[in-house]
């Protein structure tokens, strides 16, 4: 071989390792996960983890320990049917390691006559709590926030935590996006992961669907060749439904569970394993659309470090618009619940 092809080779071969190198921290050994809060979203979030073989380890910690110890021992007994999982109880303390720190804990949902503003100062008290204890046993882990309304949490959880940023996330419209990509696969008659659409702005009332860059396998939705055309009132009514999704869930059973577990799996799965992944979470908007000062959901890459990128998306002006007012309705909630500090803080930088 002459002397130029052995050092291209060389160099191809440096880049080899390169990758390989990266590929290999990229599909390190399942770590440790924690679950702060046993409900019906960490047990359900537990067991898709435990079944999912994402994490070796799994600690659940409730305040009701009793919950806790009985979940993990049905949990135990889940284990001889998939890859080895260790299921750990304990207190805030036994968070000590974990990679990723997942955050369900709750005061119960929306009582009668309550607003989601109550709901917020009420889980507010729990997780000014939970939030630092949990990270004095685990100052390197990433935070997950599921608990609502999660956009207003996953600030209370950045204020209340003290660690870089990005290492703070809320599950956002990771759920909601999956519930549109559902109705958009049934409607067009294809796979839904070749449904590319995100629900952004606020977990809840104001969430917004960007319809301009919806498109299936790079098409457009309006120049999908359809019997009937999907038309402004089908939009209007799809959007709708994917709005009003959890409502009608807990109308008939009472909370929801599994959908969660499955958008909290798919976000945990791409920290563990580095997957650099687009998903809709919630994060801190730092002048994208000439918004400051809350988090909100937009795409984001999604990696060992939390956060790494969030995305442009070219909103057309109504949705814009209607991401400001989205921005809005969680400022209004967040101050209302005592995070001012965070509001003018993150709009001042
Ligand atoms: P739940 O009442 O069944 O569970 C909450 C759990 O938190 C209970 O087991 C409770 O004992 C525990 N807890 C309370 N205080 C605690 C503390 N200080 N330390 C540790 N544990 C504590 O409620 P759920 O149905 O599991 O819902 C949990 C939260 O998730 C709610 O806020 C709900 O609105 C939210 N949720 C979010 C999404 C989303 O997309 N982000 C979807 C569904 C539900």
């Amino acid at each position: 071989m002459n002397r130029g092809l052995t050092r291209l080779a060389n160099v191809r071969h440096a880049r080899c390792m390169r990758s390989d190198d990266t590929m290999k921290q990229r599909m390190r050994t399942p770590g440790r996960v924690a679950i702060i809060g046993a409900g019906h979203v960490g047990a359900t979030f537990a067991f898709a983890l435990v079944r999912s073989g994402a994490a070796a380890e799994v600690v659940i910690v409730d305040i009701d320990p009793a919950r806790a110890e009985g979940e993990a021992m049905d949990l135990d007994h889940v284990v001889p049917f998939g890859r080895p999982v260790r299921i750990e109880v304990g207190g805030y303390e036994a968070c000590a390691g974990a990679d990723v720190v997942v955050i369900t804990a709750g005061a119960g949902d929306l009582r009668k006559g309550e607003t989601r503003l109550d709901l917020a100062v009420r889980n507010a008290i729990v997780f000014r709590e939970v939030v630092p204890r949990v990270v004095d046993a685990a100052p390197d882990a990433v935070f997950v926030v599921a608990t609502n309304p999660v956009d207003v949490m996953t600030m209370l959880t950045r204020e209340l935590a003290g660690i870089a940023s990005s290492r703070v996330m809320g599950s956002g419209t990771v759920l909601d996006t999956a519930r549109l990509r559902f109705l958009l696969a049934k409607r067009f008659d294809v796979d839904a992961a070749n449904v590319h659409a995100h629900v952004i702005g606020e977990h809840g009332d104001s969430e917004v669907i960007a319809w301009s860059t919806a498109n299936v396998g790079g098409v457009q939705l309006d120049e999908l060749v359809t019997p009937i055309p999907f038309d402004d009132v089908e939009r209007d009514a799809m959007a709708r439904t994917t709005r009003e999704a959890a409502y009608e869930v807990i109308a008939r059973k009472g909370y929801t569970s599994f959908a969660i577990a499955g958008a909290l799996v798919r976000i945990v799965t791409a920290i563990m394993r580095d997957e650099r992944a687009v998903l809709s979470v919630s994060s801190p908007v730092s002048g994208a659309y000439g918004l400051t000062g809350v988090c909100l959901s937009l795409p984001s890459i999604v990696g060992r470090d939390g956060v790494e990128r969030v995305l442009n998306l070219a909103l057309d002006v109504p949705e814009r618009v209607a991401l400001a007012r989205s921005a809005e309705a969680i400022r209004a909630s967040a101050v209302s619940a005592g995070l001012d500090a965070f509001t003018s803080r993150e709009r001042a930088r």
